[in-house]
C-alpha cells in the first residue's frame, strides 16, 4: 500500500500520459468488438475533435500543476482537512477515504455546480454536444471547464487534506474510469447493474447523456455511483431509447466544429425544455 503511495507521489508525467493514451486505445479497440450502438461516423475524424479537447484539457492542468502541488502540501504542512483531523485510520483506510471525498467534491460536486448554474452550464455544455458519445467523449471538455473543475479539485483537495501521494491516484483512477463510462461498448446486462451499486456502469452514465431533461441533471457521477445513489440523482433508461446530445444545441456540423464550440459559452443562453413531451408520453 505504502509503495503504491509513494509511487503515486512522484508519478512521472510521462506515466500519466501513458496511463491515459493506453486506456483510450484499449477502449477504442474493445468498441469495435462489444458495440453498444454501431454509429455510422467516422471514428477517427470524430476521435481527433475529442482528442483536440483532451490536449487543451492536458495543458490547463499542467500549467496550473503548480497551484495542486502547493494545496496539497500546505494541507500536509498545517494537518489541514478531513484525513488529518481523523486519527487512528489504517494507511487503506485514508487512502479509500480520500479518493472517494476527492470523487465526491472534485467531481460529483463539481458537475453538479455546473448543471445547475447557468454560465457554468455554458460551458460544459460542450461535452454534451457529442451525438456518439465513445472513450474519446470522457476528456471533450472546454478549456474553460477545465480550469472550473481545476479549481474544483483544488477546494477537494483542501477540504479533504490530501496528500499528493492519494491526489495523483485518484486522477489516475478517475481518467480511465471516465474512459470506460464513456466507451461506446455493452456489457453483460447484469454485470453493469452489479457495477453501478459500487461505480459508474458505461450504462448508467450514457443517461446523463441524454438529449433532454431531466436525463441530462442525472447520473452526475465520475468514480463512484453511491453519490447519485445517496443524493437521489439515480436514473435509469433503457439504452434503446438513449438519444445523445442537447435539445438546444442539435446541429450535428456545429457540434462537430472546433470554433463554433469555442464559442458557444459566449452565445446567448437558449432555454431547455423541461418537459419534453417524448418524456411526457413516457411518464
Ligand atoms: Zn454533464
Amino acid at each position: 500500500m505504502e509503495s503504491i503511495i509513494s509511487y503515486f507521489e512522484t508519478i512521472p508525467s510521462s506515466h500519466r500520459s501513458i496511463i491515459l493514451a493506453s486506456g483510450i486505445t484499449f477502449f477504442w479497440l474493445l468498441e469495435y468488438a462489444v458495440p453498444l450502438f454501431r454509429f455510422k461516423y467516422k471514428k477517427f475524424r470524430h476521435g481527433a475533435l475529442n482528442i483536440f479537447f483532451t490536449l487543451t484539457t492536458i495543458v490547463v492542468n499542467f500549467a496550473l500543476a503548480f497551484i495542486l502541488l502547493k494545496t496539497s502540501d500546505w494541507t500536509v504542512t498545517h494537518n489541514f482537512g478531513i484525513l488529518n483531523w481523523v486519527g487512528g485510520m489504517p494507511l487503506w483506510g485514508k487512502i479509500l477515504l480520500g479518493v472517494l471525498l476527492l470523487d465526491f467534491i472534485g467531481a460529483w460536486f463539481a458537475h453538479w455546480v455546473q448543471h445547475k448554474i447557468k454560465v457554468l452550464w455554458g460551458f460544459h455544455l460542450i461535452h454534451h454536444t457529442d451525438h456518439e458519445v465513445d472513450t474519446t467523449t470522457a476528456n471533450r471538455h472546454h478549456p474553460g471547464e477545465s480550469v472550473i473543475r481545476f479549481l474544483f479539485t483544488c477546494f477537494g483537495v483542501l477540504v479533504v487534506g490530501a496528500p499528493i501521494g492519494i491526489v495523483m491516484l485518484y486522477q489516475s483512477l478517475s481518467v480511465v474510469l471516465s474512459q470506460f463510462n464513456h466507451a461506446n461498448i455493452t456489457l453483460p446486462k447484469k454485470l453493469d447493474d452489479l457495477l453501478s451499486y459500487v461505480i459508474v456502469s458505461p450504462d448508467m452514465h450514457k443517461v446523463h447523456h441524454h438529449y433532454v431533461l431531466p436525463y441530462t441533471d442525472s447520473n452526475y457521477g465520475n468514480i463512484f455511483s453511491i453519490w447519485d445513489r445517496l443524493l437521489g440523482t439515480f436514473t435509469k433508461l433503457p439504452n434503446e431509447d438513449i438519444v445523445y446530445g442537447v435539445d438546444t444545441h442539435p446541429n450535428a456540423a456545429d457540434n462537430a466544429n472546433i470554433g463554433k464550440l469555442l464559442g458557444i459559452p459566449f452565445k446567448k443562453k437558449r432555454n431547455r425544455a423541461v418537459d419534453a413531451p417524448t418524456l411526457k408520453a413516457e411518464q
